[in-house]
């Protein structure tokens, strides 16, 4: 079934409130496997209105109409749906009791024009509505389907909810499901490349890329009955993918990096202390937005001087005067240094420039350097060559720490 999102009200061309209808409905719709061809925005304007209804029937199994069924006179979406499909309307005496009923309870007035909303196109399946007014209705006529909703998001959404959606679901084969995979660590284009071997031919389920801020989601897609109906269809597909990218793969769906490194930590009974320049903290407080992290965190230190680095972490004057602040050699003793501090197992440093300030030839804004320090003796470091803000640098640089702990965690121990 395809549809189209029939958007009604003046105040939507105007720019004056965004259309947040159309993108929930079209999320929904999506879910069913509906496809939304078409989303059209029309204002309170008989012909205009009159001539998007055509033309979304016309062409679309399915209109979805919001707005416009208000109790005033250019509130005309009802009227203008019930002369396309040649239906009357008549008052409904339930819709006109809950009227009623909800004026009471609200202990106000009712006008008559407030009795408008009771009138339905003869035969429409009524949709009550528990939050206002304006009920909606589906008219189902000449292999055509025409819903329409109220226009305030509230309404929407629970008339969406309670009768739509069980409306539409009892005429879907199936819904959609999706599983996400995320990855960090290398681009959109390099997996896409390393995952040709199956993305080529694959066709269900589907497999999309989305690049985001840290690292590249996969979403599997596939229409099925059940949710075990789909894991049969997305598990063997999963397989395939782990053995082409293995250990960019961190998690699934909302799953963080701090997440993978928490649930290592777990599994291996490690504990982990940070040392931090220029994040300034946000390793620890990425960590720390963990619940349970607690067991597995030892402590953060925010070391930004070299003083500090040097007094509190034992980072050697030689070191920052031959090599610098911003260098691997710090940020490798940074990591040791907290690792003896705290007694904790894995050890992280991190120095870098955020900018916008402070970059040179040699050391340009957006070098940073990661130092990873562990209970067995290793010592190891990422340079990392970022562009963007100072707050994206130093964002993207806590990812990259968290994932060369992920990484380091899972060869190591
Ligand atoms: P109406 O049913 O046309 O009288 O709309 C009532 C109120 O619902 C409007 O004043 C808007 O605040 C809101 N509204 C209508 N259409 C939309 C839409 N597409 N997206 C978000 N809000 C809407
Ligand atoms: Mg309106």
């Amino acid at each position: 079934m395809n549809a189209e999102l029939l958007s009604v009200g003046t105040e939507l061309l105007l720019g004056e409130i965004l259309n947040t209808n159309a993108q929930y409905l079209s999320t929904e719709l999506a879910k069913l496997g509906i496809s939304v061809y078409y989303q059209t925005t029309v204002g309170d304007n008989p012909t205009r209105l009159t001539e998007a209804v055509r033309i979304a029937l016309d062409r679309s199994d399915m209109v979805i109409l919001t707005g416009g069924l208000g109790p005033t006179a250019d509130d005309l979406t009802k009227e203008t749906v019930a002369e396309y499909f040649g239906l009357k309307l008549v008052r409904d005496e339930r819709s006109e009791q809950r009227i009623n009923d909800y004026f009471a309870r609200i202990q106000a007035k009712t006008v008559p024009s407030n009795y408008k909303q009771a009138d339905m196109p003869e035969g429409c399946i009524i949709l009550d509505n528990n939050n206002g007014t304006a009920p909606g209705g589906i008219i189902e006529k000449d292999g055509k389907i025409a819903v329409f909703l109220p226009g305030p998001p509230f309404e929407m959404k629970a008339m969406y909810e309670e009768s739509v959606y069980p409306f539409l679901r009892a005429r879907c084969d199936g819904q959609l499901y999706s599983r996400e995979i995320q990855t960090f660590g290398i681009g959109e284009s390099r997996l896409e490349d390393m995952l040709m071997p199956i993305m080529k031919n694959q066709t269900d389920p589907t497999i999309a890329p989305y690049a985001k801020e840290s690292g590249v989601m996969l979403r599997l897609t596939t229409m099925a009955h059940t949710k075990e109906e789909a894991d049969e269809k997305f598990n063997p597909v999963e397989e395939k993918i782990k053995e082409l990218a293995g250990d960019i793969i961190f998690g699934y769906g909302e799953e963080q990096l701090q997440d993978a490194v928490y649930k290592l930590l777990k599994e291996k009974n490690l504990k982990i202390a940070t040392a931090e320049s220029c994040t300034g903290g946000m390793l620890g407080e990425f960590l720390t937005s963990v619940p349970g992290i607690s067991d597995y965190y030892e402590m953060g230190a925010v070391t930004y001087s070299n003083d500090v680095k040097e007094k509190l972490l034992g980072v050697s004057h030689d070191t920052l005067v031959k090599y610098g602040a911003v260098s691997e050699f710090t940020a490798k003793e940074m990591a040791k240094g907290i690792l003896e501090n705290s007694g904790a197992d894995i050890g992280i440093g991190i120095t870098g420039i955020a900018g916008p300030g402070g970059g040179t030839q040699e050391k340009p804004v957006g070098l940073v350097y990661v130092g990873l320090a562990d209970s067995k003796g290793n010592v190891i470091h990422k340079e990392l060559h970022l562009a963007g803000s100072r707050e994206r640098i130093r964002r993207i640089t806590v990812k990259h720490a968290l994932n060369t702990a992920r990484l380091h965690i899972k060869e190591n121990y």
